[in-house]
C-alpha cells in the first residue's frame, strides 16, 4: 500500500530507519493493516514486521533494535493475498535472508510462478504473491553470478528479468546484502516516485514518503526500473534500455 526507500551515506543527520519510519508515518493516511522495514548493515539484511498499526512495529523495533544503516526500505501493507498476519507482512526475504523485497499491488500470475519455484525447491514462508516475486528475483540474481560481476548491477538486471515474467500491477523495491548502498525499484500500473537529495536519494509510492527531506521528484513511467545509490539514479525499461522519468518540483506544503 505505502512504500518508502532510502540510500544515503554516513554523516547525514538522519538514519535510513528514521527516514523510512517517518515516510511510513506520512503514508498512513492511505490505510494499511501491517507494516515492516528492512535495513542493510554490516553485510547483512535485518528486518522487522508486524501486523496492525505502525506503533506495533515501533514497539517491536524498541524491543529488538535495528542496527545503524544508510540503506533501508519500508512498507505498509493492504493485504490482497494472505491474511494480515506478521508472517505475511512485508518485507519478504529470499536468497538465504540476503535479499529483501516489498511490494504494492498484485502479481496476477503468482500461482504459476509459485508452482515453478516450488518445483525448483524454494520454501515459502508466507501466503503472499509478493514472496513469489522475491523468490523469482533471488533465483535470477543467483543465475547472473557469472555474467554480471557488480552486485548492484546484478540486482538491477535480475529485476529487469523478473519484471519480464511478472503480470499484474506492482511497485517493487529490493535490497541485497551484497550491494549495501543500492535500492532497485520497478513499477507497472502502480506509482513510484524518486526523491533526489544530496549524497542521498529516496523512493516513495508518493512524494509524501520523502517530502520532509527533498522537493526534487522524478516520477517513473510505465514499465520502468530505477536503481538508486547515494550519488546517482539510473532508469531503464524492463529490457535494460535507458529510459527517463518526469522531473518536477513538489511545491505543496506538507
Ligand atoms: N499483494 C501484496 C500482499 O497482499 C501487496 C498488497 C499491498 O499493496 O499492500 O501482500
Amino acid at each position: 500500500c505505502g512504500i518508502v526507500g532510502y540510500v544515503g551515506r554516513p554523516g547525514h543527520a538522519h538514519t535510513a530507519l528514521n527516514v523510512v519510519l517517518e515516510g511510513l508515518r506520512r503514508l498512513e493516511y492511505r490505510g494499511y493493516d501491517s507494516a515492516g522495514v528492512a535495513v542493510v548493515a554490516d553485510g547483512a539484511i535485518d528486518s522487522r514486521k508486524k501486523s496492525g498499526k505502525l506503533s506495533n512495529l515501533l514497539d517491536e523495533i524498541e524491543r529488538e533494535p535495528l542496527p545503524d544503516a544508510v540503506t533501508g526500505i519500508g512498507h505498509t501493507r493492504w493485504a490482497t493475498h494472505g491474511g494480515p498476519t506478521d508472517r505475511n507482512a512485508h518485507p519478504h526475504l529470499a536468497d538465504e535472508g540476503r535479499l529483501a523485497v516489498i511490494h504494492n499491488g498484485i502479481i496476477e500470475n503468482f500461482a504459476e510462478l509459485k508452482a515453478e519455484l516450488l518445483d525448483a525447491g524454494h520454501v515459502f514462508l508466507s501466503e503472499t504473491d509478493t514472496e513469489v516475486a522475491a523468490a523469482l528475483l533471488a533465483r535470477l540474481y543467483r543465475s547472473l553470478a557469472d555474467e554480471v560481476a557488480d552486485p548492484g548491477q546484478r540486482l538491477t538486471t535480475a529485476m529487469q528479468r523478473a519484471c519480464q515474467r511478472l503480470e499484474g500491477a506492482f511497485t517493487l523495491l529490493a535490497v541485497h546484502a551484497d550491494a549495501p548502498d543500492v535500492v532497485v525499484a520497478a513499477r507497472r500500473s502502480s506509482p513510484l516516485v524518486v526523491g533526489l537529495g544530496e549524497g542521498e536519494n529516496f523512493l516513495g509510492s508518493d512524494v509524501s514518503g520523502f517530502i520532509d527531506y527533498t522537493r526534487r521528484a522524478v516520477e517513473l513511467g510505465q514499465d520502468q526500473i530505477v536503481t538508486i545509490t547515494p550519488e546517482a539514479m539510473d532508469i531503464t525499461d524492463f529490457h535494460g534500455a535507458p529510459a527517463t522519468g518526469t522531473e518536477y518540483q513538489v511545491d505543496w506544503d506538507a
